[in-house]
């Protein structure tokens, strides 16, 4: 298979666009299946020559500027004339290109296995796909998960998954191993956290043994590591870790990284570890929409033998919005409470035990001060000029994005914002949440970036 294979990317972008242009026009005008790839190019099939043309005039830049979105590079978009086959099969598509197949639902991962496998011993086994629910902020990550699951070690190596706490890096990185686990208990599957991988290796050199260390990882068939953000400032291990990386890597053997924040953000790590980081597939997890988290909830109840009412599910799908964590630590204290007094959980009942839950600050001890300062020096902004009168776009748009991630991550309100940007009104403040919003909705670069200030704000105020 060429190393450049991105017709999981294709599928998720076409299912974008879909959203985006409507199924009529859809049907009419993305009728274009998968190829080939080059690192730049993607080829895709179009019917006749006349649909060429219109496809190209009509949605080239589209389809290239919803790629770049997608992988934050420049892909191209090649279009080669196809006839059908009468099974329906185009005559140039790679052979290769029909290994990938992603199923329409996570139900139906695997053959049900009849023989009882026993459990990885570093694996959680409620940690599967069966377990884990697809929405809009994870899909394009799952589905790379299940592909990978199911061609291990060739479709995206090393894949790794990035976003903030709670948003289910672990799960999924664990499904893939519990996947292939299923399939296969003779595979030998590593799974470890950055920081065991750490300390294990500092054993075996406090014990004289780095050969053990060595060998452990470098036969591995599938190595797991969590949250490799702690081998930042760390030169020996991420040393080590290179090492490790080539062998597996020119054995084919799977690899899957877990980070709470892109790669390009980790501080203090080699440029040559990061580039292999960077060398599969890179996705993150975004925060569930409102739908998936009810849909997220009602999957645990539904595991669980209470009733739990669909009005319950549905505020605490509506007051927490943080993360997946966040919700079932909301959820385990409705159960916790169903348990202790046998009583129905009604919608005052739940409100009442969630009270705390539902009102606690966002992030307590955020001042606003704290983001004035980040956002002001990330732009190479004065504290003054974020709170002054200038008008420019190199004032303004900093202060709209302060302002966005003051109401996004603090209580105070729009008033409160208005009246320390400068006293401005809160309709001002408003329109600003607005803007960025919007923004956000269709520019990638944005999005990073108020992801990593805010991140930086968090540590910030961790210090105080
Ligand atoms: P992270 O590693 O990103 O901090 P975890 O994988 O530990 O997050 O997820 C936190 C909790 O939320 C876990 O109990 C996990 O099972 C659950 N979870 C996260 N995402 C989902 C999902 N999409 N469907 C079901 N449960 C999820
Ligand atoms: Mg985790």
């Amino acid at each position: 298979m060429s190393a450049w294979d991105y017709s999981l990317l294709w599928k998720e972008a076409l299912n974008q666009i879909q959203k985006e242009v409507g199924e009529q026009e859809f049907s009419m005008w993305f009728n274009l299946e998968y190829i080939e790839s080059t690192e730049t190019i993607i080829t895709v099939s179009v019917p006749s020559s006349f649909y060429k043309d219109q496809v190209k005039q009509k949605y080239q830049n589209f389809i290239e500027d919803k790629l770049f979105e997608l992988v934050g590079k420049k892909l191209a978009i090649d279009f080669a004339i196809t006839q059908k086959k009468a099974n329906d099969q185009k005559t140039t598509a790679k052979k290769e290109s029909s290994d990938i197949k992603i199923p329409d639902s996570f139900k139906a991962q695997q053959d049900a296995p009849k023989k009882v496998h026993t459990k990885h011993p570093q694996l959680r086994s409620d940690y599967t796909f069966d377990n884990f629910v697809v929405g809009d902020n994870n899909s394009f990550a799952a589905n790379a998960a299940q592909a990978i699951s199911k061609n291990v070690g060739s479709v995206y190596n090393p894949f790794l998954i990035y976003g903030g706490v709670g948003l289910g890096k672990t799960h999924l990185m664990q499904s893939i191993g519990n996947s292939i686990w299923v399939s296969n208990d003779k595979a030998k599957i590593i799974c470890i956290t950055g920081e065991e991988f750490t300390n294990e290796f500092i054993q075996s050199i406090h014990d004289k043994n780095p050969i053990a260390f060595k060998n452990k990882y470098r036969y591995a068939d599938v190595l797991l590591i969590d949250d490799i953000h702690f081998l930042q400032d760390k030169p020996g291990i991420q040393e080590e870790l290179f090492y490790t990386f080539n062998a597996l890597y020119d054995n084919h053997k799977q690899m899957v990284f877990t980070c709470d924040r892109p790669v390009s953000e980790l501080k203090s790590l080699s440029d040559r570890l990061r580039s292999r980081f960077e060398r599969g597939l890179n996705i993150d997890l975004q925060p569930p929409n409102y739908e998936t988290r009810f849909a997220i909830l009602k999957h645990k109840v539904e595991a669980k033998s209470y009733f739990i009412p669909d009005e319950v599910i549905d505020i605490i799908a509506k007051n927490i919005t943080s993360n997946v964590r966040d919700l079932e630590a909301a959820l385990l204290k409705i159960f916790a409470y169903a348990e202790l007094v046998k009583q129905e959980i009604t919608l005052e009942v739940a409100q009442a035990q969630l009270k705390d839950i539902f009102t606690q600050p966002k992030q307590g001890n955020v001042t606003m001060d704290v983001i004035i300062k980040t956002v002001a020096e990330y732009f190479n902004l004065s504290n003054n000029e974020m709170k002054g009168k200038k008008k420019t776009k190199a004032v303004a748009f900093p202060r709209q994005v302060a302002m966005y991630i003051t109401r996004d991550i603090t209580e105070y309100s729009t008033t409160e914002v208005g009246i320390e940007f400068g006293g401005r009104d809160h309709t001002t403040v408003m329109h600003a949440c607005q803007k960025i919003e919007e923004k956000l909705k269709s520019d990638p670069v944005l999005t990073a970036t108020i992801q990593k200030l805010k991140r930086q704000i968090k540590e910030q105020s961790t210090k105080n």
